[in-house]
């Protein structure tokens, strides 16, 4: 426990919670989709909650943070997997929801404060004709800057790729947490140093995102007999260059059965897309050539608008995870990537090898140029050995697992490893570790430090 009263005095007038109820729930996020992390993160908390106004508050937050040694974790809205945002060692959690603003666009460039939750920055970039170039299926509650810190990719990337593709980042503006924080601008390549880093490595204060053109778009979902055909029909929509598109996901039974407020028959298949108004009749000769049954087609922003339906991205990404354990606590989940080549006989390998124990789902996606999918597979959770053992089993067939069950950007990683510009950036930002600590797991920050003496 830091020294509040004696933190909170020299903080000023910047806004902060020390409610213990509120601190608590702001200490959490969707780490307790892993049985693993809820048992080893259910008790951790930060010792109160700072909520600053602009980025002079942040530096001032950054300050006091490193001249007294207490560590500091920023979070947007909490909607992470992983225990991304949970503070290990408690001290201060930054909550950047009040940093909201648009602070320009121009010519589809924009630029924003972090604390931008995704759906408000589509609804202010709608009226000059563009929307986001993706975004998370939390779209309606997460914030940019968790999503560029935290997120990987999602409605979209079957066009535009992860968020790590070249050109998907313009520019962040970073605070470094130091006694006399330094504010950085990064631009091109070197945005991947506060990229999924879980805010190890500076405090996020602005960012610069390339928005897509906006299109009229297209819930529709397909029904199918047979697992493999659905799965092919979603890769030849994914790679149907004429089509613009969304979203490309297969959900195989007895998943769409969970779905909340859609009816699908037992034993069916679904694929869930996102198409343009325009591309509709493409859609559906696609469907067709398949034997797929459309069993649902309306306006995405018809259900983003009305308080019963839900919007076909709701269905996807990690949503799917979140259906399946509404129905059955006991489910978790993998994240894997499945190589561009032999992608769909890996598929049906793993389908054949887990039968109902590792139930497909799949989003379709581009990597480098090439179409390829992840799997967020549910799993039906009978032991921690069990679960590592179906891991290492999918990356002994060259699947890529980006375990969800460990809260370190090292082991959380698909190649088990993170780029050395990471470490390399938190060493000249953060040198004390104060950053989110605990989830750079191969950073030896440096001695010396604070009065509090964390650090
Ligand atoms: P938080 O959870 O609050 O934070 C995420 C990370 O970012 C934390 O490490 C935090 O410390 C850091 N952070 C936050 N703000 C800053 C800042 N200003 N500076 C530095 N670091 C910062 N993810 C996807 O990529 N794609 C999906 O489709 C997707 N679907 C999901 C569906 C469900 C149902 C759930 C529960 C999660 C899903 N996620 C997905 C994960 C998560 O919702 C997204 O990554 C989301 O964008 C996180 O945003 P957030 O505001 O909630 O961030």
């Amino acid at each position: 426990m830091i020294d509040v009263d004696g933190f909170i005095a020299e903080l000023g007038d910047i806004p902060v919670i020390t409610e213990r109820a509120l601190v608590r729930q702001k200490s959490r996020d969707f780490f307790w989709y892993s049985p693993i992390l809820k048992d080893q993160l259910n008790s951790k908390s930060a010792d109160l909650i700072v909520c600053p106004r602009d980025e002079a508050d942040v530096v001032a937050v950054c300050s006091l943070c490193a001249r007294r040694g207490v560590p500091l974790t920023a979070r947007g809205a909490g909607t992470g997997n992983y225990g991304q945002a949970v503070p290990l060692e408690g001290g201060v959690v930054l909550d950047m929801t009040s940093m909201d603003k648009v602070l320009d666009l121009d010519g589809g460039l924009l630029t924003v404060q972090p604390g931008c939750r995704l759906i408000d920055i589509e609804r202010a970039v709608a009226a000059d004709g563009w929307e986001l170039r993706m975004y998370p299926s939390t779209k309606r509650t997460a914030t940019i800057g968790g999503f560029v810190a935290g997120g990987s990719g999602g409605i979209g990337s079957v066009t535009y790729g992860g968020l790590r593709e070249r050109g998907n980042i313009v520019a962040a503006r970073v605070v470094s947490c130091e006694r006399e924080p330094r504010v950085v601008t990064l631009t091109g390549d070197a945005v991947n140093q506060v990229n999924h880093a879980y805010g190890t490595t500076g405090i996020i204060t602005a960012l610069t995102i390339p928005l897509a053109p906006k299109l009229p778009w297209m819930d529709v979902i397909g029904s199918f007999d047979d697992l493999m055909t659905a799965v092919r029909c979603a890769r030849t929509f994914g790679l149907s260059d004429g089509i613009a598109k969304k979203l490309a996901s297969v959900v195989a039974s007895p998943l769409p059965q969970n779905l909340r407020n859609l009816e699908v028959a037992e034993g069916k298949h679904v694929v869930i897309a996102m198409v343009a108004r325009h591309a509709l009749t493409a859609w559906r000769d696609l469907l067709a050539e398949f034997g797929g049954t459309e069993i649902l087609c309306r306006p995405t922003a018809d259900a983003e608008l009305s308080p019963e339906l839900i919007p076909a991205y709701e269905y996807t990404w990690n949503h799917t995870t979140l259906h399946a354990l509404r129905r059955d606590k006991s489910v978790t989940y993998l994240q894997t990537l499945f190589p561009p080549d032999g992608t769909l006989e890996l598929i049906q390998a793993t389908h054949l090898a887990y039968g109902d124990e590792v139930m497909i789902h799949l989003e379709f996606l581009r990597v480098a140029g090439r179409l390829t999918c992840s799997g967020l597979q549910v799993v039906k959770f009978s032991t921690a050995e069990r679960l590592w053992e179906i891991i290492a089993e999918m990356e002994a067939r060259g699947i890529r697992v980006a375990n969800p069950h460990v809260v370190t950007l090292e082991d959380g990683a698909g190649h088990k490893r993170i780029g050395a510009e990471q470490p390399a950036f938190k060493r000249l930002m953060d040198p004390a570790g104060l950053l989110n600590p605990g989830k750079m797991r191969t950073y030896v920050p440096e001695t010396g430090g604070g009065e509090d003496g964390r650090r």
